[in-house]
């Protein structure tokens, strides 16, 4: 059979009424499928062309919102089409914040950003994170994808007027043939504007519409001529803030193996186990009906991803073959991923009888294990242990040289170590000799994992630590929020080190005021030293406002 795509039954229903989904506290409400923009890679444009799509009424929608909070759910997302071009989009809103949902999210394409009054309106009704769809981070490439001509003048707009009212901005695109070349420019625009978020998803065949063989051949590029591009967005991610939270959706790993903790797929990129819960497993049983489109080839079961790979489209492989899919195996990412960005992947076999330990609900006497915690985007394997008194001791294992104040180190992993107060001092050691020992036996004939000589003492200052950082992000955020000295803006809080952050404010030509921190713990008490660096090329005396606003 021809690759195609074509629009299902389910389309047609969804586009004349609301529908949702839902998962946990998380709820999303879909206003239909009308839309102003004609993405090439989306069935809402087509369905609003061909006048399928309609308007659908609020009743519905209220009647949803009110079913989704009275079970539980408090993150919401408002999705279409275009929501906020529903004639009672704003009564919807409205309606969500007062039945109390505490997160919400308005996912749009920004065509009501330069509206006027627009903005202004929805700050009204409360605080919400704008979740915008940037199609290309260029005018070209994203004018290209929607097919509208003011469309990429519009978002900008938009996204001066949140930054300018301090508003959280997240931003989403789908990677196409129109746009992929202006990937590498996704990290300076986001930069202007403050963004937070950035998820870069692939197209998905099935839902494009009713296309045929062409069209999606051409709106589809093969995965490894967008591979340089994404290369290339993530290297200046990485130089800019190692900690900004860029991630790849749906990419077949193996395309660019090297970013592996960037990407993930069928939505989860933490995965938690605890004792009622099979983790990844059931996280992938969720988007089944998004796997059953997509396949693996023979080698892929060699692969090292193969446990968090949904594998490739079926469509693709017919537009353009297997060749480019090569299982890697585990030596090969060793040597392409020197800075182990693929840490959780990368630590598995040296877990192995410590997981096995684990899963047989071995720990010693008074403790248990009550979750593991993996985290691929920011490569660390988190297991909590509780103690019959009720207090815990995290273990955090990071690749060599990231740990804060490692407790146990080999060529493999740093152990961090976090005690809540109040665990007998001989529970503790005893619980830290039993996770070394399962570790050690997990070494396979190279050096084993050494303990620290105070291990014990540095565990205990390690929520001293703790505190003096979340001070240190509290401020940071105090700062963000309240700062507004005209030509300046507050950048993310940066970590360069588990000890040091930074909070940089930069004006015009150059001007930065740095705020530094540096964190540590005096005795029982935890501490948190302050000072400036400032850069004012041209002098003209903004640099010295600016301090004394971060003062004040
Ligand atoms: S499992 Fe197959 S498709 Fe997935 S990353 Fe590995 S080789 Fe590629």
């Amino acid at each position: 059979m021809m690759p195609g795509s074509y629009i299902t039954e389910e389309d047609r229903r969804a586009a004349t009424t609301v529908t949702t989904s839902g998962s946990g506290h998380k709820f999303e409400i879909q206003l239909g499928h009308l839309c102003n923009n004609r993405c090439v890679f989306c069935s809402s444009g087509q369905l609003t062309a061909m006048k399928i799509a309609r308007a659908v009424p609020l009743e519905p929608i209220v009647e949803a919102l009110e079913a989704a909070r009275a079970a539980g759910a408090w993150h919401l997302t408002f999705l279409g089409g275009e929501p906020t071009t529903h004639k009672r989009f704003l009564d919807a809103l409205g309606k969500a914040v007062e039945l109390g949902f505490q997160h919400i999210v308005i996912f749009t394409n920004g065509v009501m950003f330069p509206h006027p009054g627009f903005i202004d309106s929805v700050l009204a009704l409360g605080r919400f994170e704008w979740r915008v769809s940037i199609q290309g981070a260029t005018d070209e490439a994203h004018v290209a994808t929607t097919g509208r001509p003011e469309s990429f003048r519009r978002i900008l707009h938009g996204l001066g007027e949140l930054q300018r009212h301090g508003q959280l901005v997240t931003a989403n695109m789908c990677v196409n043939e129109r746009s992929y070349r202006s990937l590498p420019e996704y990290p300076a625009l986001l930069r202007r504007y403050g963004v937070r978020q950035l998820h870069v998803d692939i197209v998905r065949p099935e839902s494009t519409g009713e296309r045929d063989q062409e069209y999606l051949r051409e709106i589809m590029p093969r995965y490894s001529d967008m591979a340089p591009y994404y290369d290339e967005m993530l290297a200046r991610f990485d130089e800019w803030n190692p900690d900004f939270d860029v991630n790849v959706g749906n990419l077949p790993y193996c395309i660019l193996p090297k970013w592996g903790s960037r990407i993930h797929h069928g939505g989860q990129e933490t995965v938690t186990k605890s004792a009622d819960a099979v983790g990844l497993e059931d996280a992938m049983n969720k988007y089944e009906w998004h796997g059953s489109l997509r396949t693996y080839l023979p080698g892929c079961d060699e692969c090292v991803f193969r446990p968090r790979c949904t594998g490739i489209f079926r469509v693709y492989l017919q537009l353009h073959g297997e060749d480019e899919f090569r299982p890697i195996s585990r030596e090969a990412l060793v040597a392409l991923d020197p800075e182990r960005r693929n840490f959780v992947v990368l630590v598995e076999p040296r877990l192995g009888p410590l997981r096995a330990a684990l899963g047989a609900d071995e720990s010693p006497p008074g403790w248990r294990t009550e979750r593991e915690i993996s985290e691929d985007r920011r490569r660390r394997v988190e297991i909590v242990f509780a103690h019959r008194d009720g207090a815990r001791a995290h273990f955090v294992l990071l690749a060599p040289g990231r740990g804060r104040a490692p407790v146990i180190t080999c060529d493999a992993y740093d152990v961090d170590v976090e005690v809540d107060p109040g665990v007998p001092t001989d529970a503790f050691a005893e619980l830290l000799s039993w996770f070394h020992g399962r570790l050690a036996a997990g070494s396979d004939g190279t050096p084993a994992p050494a303990l620290a000589p105070h291990a014990i003492e540095q565990a205990v200052h390690g929520p001293m630590l703790l505190r003096s950082r979340q001070r240190v992000t509290l401020l940071a955020k105090r700062v963000e929020a309240h700062f507004a000295l005209p030509g300046w803006r507050v950048e993310p809080l940066r970590w360069p080190t588990e000890a040091s952050a930074v909070l940089p404010v930069r004006g015009s030509a150059e001007a930065c005021v740095e705020v530094r921190f540096t964190i540590g713990a005096r005795g029982k008490r935890s501490t948190v030293g302050v000072e400036f660096r400032a850069a004012d090329p041209t002098g003209d005396g903004g640099v010295k406002a600016v301090m004394e606003a971060l003062v004040e």
